[in-house]
């Protein structure tokens, strides 16, 4: 899931998750849309960007490196350690009263950008949710993949065999999300597929 928030000043742009939301269907367009995972307008200036990983859990810490590594391995995209001062990305985890302000979504992805470029995001991991859920730590490894996959850009693949697929949980990241990420990469702010 991603989300964002209204800015109180007047340069910091704001998409609401109804744009990542990729209507499933018979049409051309989602047919394209499965081949290659899809992106909205919003990128970092580059295909690199720093992240700090705040949360205090060893455990959670460790699901976000996992998920940063197959990132990395790809080519993609590339995450680079930040400090906690400079950092354009955070990966946290949700508190448990953060966690009923999340509901349902077992991770978050909350980004500020100013005319398309990415500036700073916040990805959040529900551990909470994904407990009760039991959730594997492969499967918690996917779900920090796939907020990370939104933190660079990435929209939702309607297709199921996506780690951008909207509900995704048993799925990593597959060719045709390397290929959004990628494609995303080839493509100016402001334009999205
Ligand atoms: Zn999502």
């Amino acid at each position: 899931m991603t989300r964002s928030f209204w800015s109180r000043g007047i340069t910091l742009a704001v998409v609401t998750v109804g744009l990542f939301v990729t209507p499933v269907g018979g049409s051309a367009v989602a047919v394209a849309a499965a081949g290659t995972t899809p992106f909205g307008p919003e990128r970092f200036a580059h295909n690199h960007a720093t992240y700090v990983i705040t949360t205090k859990s060893a455990y959670y810490r460790q699901v976000w490196q996992s998920a940063i590594s197959a990132w990395n391995r790809t080519g993609a995209f590339h995450f680079k350690l930040g400090t906690t001062k400079n950092a354009q990305i955070t990966l946290k985890t949700a508190s448990k009263t953060q966690a009923v302000a999340l509901g349902e979504d077992v991770g978050l992805t909350d980004y500020w950008s100013k005319n398309d470029l990415l500036l700073d995001v916040t990805a959040t991991l529900n551990p909470t949710l994904l407990k009760s859920y039991a959730y594997s730590r492969a499967d918690d490894v996917h779900v920090a993949e796939h907020e990370l996959g939104h933190a660079m850009g990435l929209a939702h693949n309607p297709a199921e065999e996506s780690v951008m697929y909207y509900r995704n949980r048993s799925v990593g990241i597959k060719q045709v999300d390397v290929n959004g990420a990628k494609l995303r990469y080839q493509t100016p702010a402001g334009q999205s597929s």
